[in-house]
């Protein structure tokens, strides 16, 4: 099998951003389709793990697939798929979804109210959340549910440029209602353990591969995964500069982590 080493660590799995890393909108950064098939092809073990909430795990692996990229279940570990099971492992009765996109097929199972919650689920926004619906989950947590947040990253990059993520919404919510939102997605280190436990591999021996310095690089990093960053998606180099969350390496784009090879 093919093995990879970074400054002596043996590496033995992968965790995989998707957004920034394989991908800008439905464009695959380059060179970034044949090297994720040559991972397949030489079976090493990764995940894929992204904080998107726009997107059902079925709509990620179409998503994928559209642009050629290896895509299945198992592989995929997504922020609303840990928002569900934390929903269910706390046994929460009412669930008010609010997000945008086809996520809400992802939480069909559960019982989803607008006008009694015990949680709110709070995902990107996205065009078809509106103030209407806004002012609705900080009613139901005024009334005392739980806020529970997929991510709060602050921006993302599209074909258009960047745009605002979920976090500004979570922030409003908390700030209006004063209570504070659990998170769920990246970086909760719990995310990362779950991805990580499905690899089985030993947890020192795992790479994260990200764009994002405050989500991958120091969720990956509280985690103990060793934090690879790329100049690619949302990658500004003034941020990173200024920034106090350092990564093991950082390389130009996915397909160049072919320099770790041993
Ligand atoms: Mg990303």
């Amino acid at each position: 099998m093919l093995t990879y080493k970074i400054n002596n660590k043996v590496i033995g799995g992968l965790l995989i951003d998707l957004d920034g890393v394989l991908y800008i909108g439905s464009n695959p950064v380059e060179g970034a389709v044949q090297y994720m098939n040559k991972l397949v092809e030489r079976g090493i073990p990764f995940r894929y793990i992204t904080n998107t909430t726009r997107m059902s795990r079925n709509s990620i692996i179409e998503n994928l697939r559209s642009m050629s990229f290896p895509a299945n279940r198992e592989w995929i570990f997504s922020a609303p798929m840990a928002a569900k099971q934390y929903v269910i492992k706390k046994g929460c009765k009412s669930v008010y979804l609010l997000t945008g996109g086809d996520v809400r097929s992802d939480f069909e199972d559960l019982p989803l109210s607008e006008n009694v919650a015990d949680v709110v689920v709070m995902g990107d926004p996205g065009e078809d959340i509106n103030y209407k619906a806004l002012t609705r989950g900080f009613q139901h947590l005024m009334d005392g549910a739980d806020f529970v947040a997929m991510q709060r990253n602050r921006y993302w990059r599209t074909e258009k440029g960047l745009v605002m993520d979920a976090g500004a919404f979570v922030a409003a919510l908390e700030f209006a209602s004063g209570k504070s939102a659990r998170v769920v997605g990246k970086p909760s280190v719990d995310f990362f353990n779950l991805a990580v436990e499905s690899l089985g591999v030993p947890k020192e021996s795992v790479a994260m591969i990200g764009d994002d310095i405050e989500t991958d690089i120091k969720g990956a990093t509280d985690a103990n995964i060793i934090p690879v960053l790329v100049r690619t998606g949302k990658y500004r180099e003034e941020e990173v500069r200024s920034s106090e969350i350092k990564p093991e390496c950082t390389i130009d784009s996915f397909p160049d982590f072919e320099q770790f090879e041993q």
